[in-house]
């Protein structure tokens, strides 16, 4: 049985540039794509960003017991696909790139089965840094940048319930840092 990695952060912080570092130089680990109805920014690609999928899909799956959490940002839903993930952790290590609120879900879902998660918060080195890269990365218009910068607070007091707070600082630091507690949570499980 692999180990689930949940990787949480406020948006703009990196992860999803750490997760890409991450997932190039470990092939073993395996990427949970989420659900999402938000509309699919330039460059993603559905199926490898997101799934991105009609309002009445996701509603229908959530019925169904479809998601191992799921939840509504910025007037979005996004869920983890669940029977994808428990299939995955039967021969690799798996990561989910989720909001707070999920990683939480999934922490009480998954109480009392053999998957016990490992939670890492990504925290930017200042408020400013993350302002900066939110705004940088030119994917938002100004009122979706002001929606998520909102969230921000909410998300970095929530740090406490995590098992791993990695400062995105220097890249390659933190994705050093990062490998290392892959590698030693996958070696107390053994795998
Ligand atoms: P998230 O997935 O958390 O929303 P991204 O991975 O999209 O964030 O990163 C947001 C922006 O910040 C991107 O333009 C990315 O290149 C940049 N970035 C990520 N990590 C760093 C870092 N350590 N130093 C400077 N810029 C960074
Ligand atoms: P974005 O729209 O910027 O891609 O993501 C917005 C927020 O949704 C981020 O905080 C991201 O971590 C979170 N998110 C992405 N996928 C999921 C998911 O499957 N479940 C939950 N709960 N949050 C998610």
């Amino acid at each position: 049985m692999g180990t689930l990695f949940v990787i949480s952060g406020p948006s703009g912080v990196g992860k999803g540039t750490l997760v890409n570092l991450l997932m190039q130089d470990d092939k073993s680990l395996v990427l949970s794509v989420s659900c999402t109805t938000r509309r699919p920014r330039v460059g993603e690609v559905n199926g490898k960003s997101y799934f991105f999928i009609s309002q009445e899909e996701f509603l229908k799956r959530k019925e169904e017991n479809g998601f191992l959490e799921w939840d509504e940002h910025f007037g979005n839903y996004y869920g983890t696909p669940k029977s994808f993930v428990l299939e995955q952790l039967k021969t690799h290590s798996v990561i989910l790139e989720i909001d707070v609120k999920g990683a939480l879900q999934v922490r009480e879902a998954l109480k009392g089965s053999p998957v016990e998660p490992v939670l890492i918060m990504i925290t930017p080195p200042s408020s400013q840094e993350l302002i900066n890269r939110l705004s940088g990365r030119n994917s938002e218009s100004m009122t979706e940048l002001l929606k998520r910068l909102k969230r921000v607070d909410y998300e970095l007091s929530q740090k406490d319930a995590y098992d791993y707070v990695i400062v995105n600082d220097d890249l390659n630091e933190a994705k050093e840092n990062l490998e290392k507690i892959i590698g030693s949570e996958k070696a107390k499980r053994r795998l």
